[in-house]
């Protein structure tokens, strides 16, 4: 049996912000019979998840294309690869049944031919939302969680600051630090994500980026007594300001660096004189170098999301059509919270 089957693809390298005009949305044949012997799975994919870090695969070239095998390029007009949940409909591996729900890395598309290996996990007694092992309970979940408690090494009452803090590694990682007993204050590029971190998530204090002329100054007006950690998702003049306003022995998490992705003329320079005079501790990371924490991750987040001190945010659009409007959209600030695309019925 065959059916017919919508991927996702881009028509080119994409060097800059992303448009509409950088996809096509083809239509294949599938063959849903697997080749005798193989370990293949079919998988009909529910729902995507909608990363920025992809952007930098789309490029002609990118430095982060060669440190690790998921940032790999992705060749125009084939199928993208990414985390997305979905349902077993064919399997020639003993690990995996008809109809099981399961999450790894699949593509952009109605259905997946992948081998074993791209399973991560079977889904099929989930406690909470499918949808919640794209973001809380996923990689973004770990991401927030390795960055503020692995690298960062908070202690209750230190000040920190969140980027992108309505984002889905944002929220999470500004919660966390919440409930550790830090004061947190995060930014966001609209007034109604800055009432969102104040009167939803409970940061301290919030404040849109976007209306600040000189963010130096606006850290210093935030942060008087200074900067004790800075969880960062956006690099750029937000890093600089940043840098200018910690406090000796200050950690900062390069989680990621959003305005920099879509400018290849923008880079961040700190003054490399207060990060040598303030000890300044900043490093990069990613989440697969903290798989051995992953189950403490997921116990302390479905605690916390049972007690219901931990809020999750997502924004979810209906259909393989949305991928590329959900994926622009990172880029301009139009989501709240995780992005997924779901793509059909459970
Ligand atoms: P997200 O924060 O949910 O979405 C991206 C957000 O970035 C947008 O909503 C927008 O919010 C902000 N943004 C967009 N363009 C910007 C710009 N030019 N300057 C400042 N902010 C901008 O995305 P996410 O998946 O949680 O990822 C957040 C960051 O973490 C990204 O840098 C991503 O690459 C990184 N990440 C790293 C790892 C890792 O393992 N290290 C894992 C996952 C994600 P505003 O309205 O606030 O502008």
């Amino acid at each position: 049996m065959e059916v017919s089957n919508k991927v996702a693809v881009i028509k080119n390298h994409i060097e800059d912000t992303p448009k509409e005009s950088h996809f096509e949305l083809k239509t294949e044949n599938l063959s849903l019979s697997l080749v005798p012997g193989s370990d293949d799975v079919i998988v009909k994919n529910l729902y995507i998840s909608i990363d920025p870090y992809q952007i930098n695969r789309m490029k002609s070239h990118s430095s982060s294309q060669k440190a690790i095998y998921f940032a790999a390029p992705i060749t125009p007009n084939q199928a993208i690869d990414g985390v997305a949940i979905g349902k077993v409909v064919a399997s020639g591996s003993p690990r995996f049944q008809k109809d099981d729900v399961v999450v790894g890395v699949f593509t952009w598309a109605e259905y997946s031919l992948v081998k074993e290996a791209s399973i991560i996990n079977k889904l099929d007694h989930s406690e909470f939302p499918l949808t919640y092992h794209l973001g809380i309970l996923g990689f973004n979940g770990l991401s927030a969680y390795a960055g503020f408690f692995e690298l960062c090494k908070p202690k209750k009452g230190e000040k920190v600051f969140v980027s992108a803090a309505s984002g889905s590694v944002g929220s999470l990682a500004a919660q966390y630090a919440k409930l550790f007993g830090c004061y947190v204050v995060g930014c966001a590029g609209s007034q109604k994500k800055v009432e969102l971190l104040k009167h939803k998530l409970g940061l301290d204090d919030a404040f849109n980026y976007r209306e600040e002329t000189d963010l130096k100054s606006a850290l210093k007006r935030y942060f008087p007594e200074g900067i004790d950690i800075y969880f960062d998702n956006v690099g750029g003049d937000m890093l600089e300001a940043a840098v200018d306003n910690m406090n000796a022995f200050g950690r900062v998490a390069v989680c990621g660096v959003m305005s920099e992705y879509t400018d290849p003329g923008k880079r961040a320079a700190p003054d490399m004189l207060n990060v040598v005079y303030k000890r300044l501790n900043i490093r990069g990371f990613l989440a697969a170098d903290f798989l051995n924490i992953f189950p403490d991750f997921v116990s302390c987040t479905s605690d916390h999301l049972r007690s219901g001190k931990l809020q999750n945010l997502e924004d979810i659009s209906s259909g393989l059509d949305t991928i590329p409007s959900a994926f622009i959209g990172l880029f301009h600030g139009d989501n709240i919270g995780k992005k997924i695309v779901k793509v059909a019925e459970q």
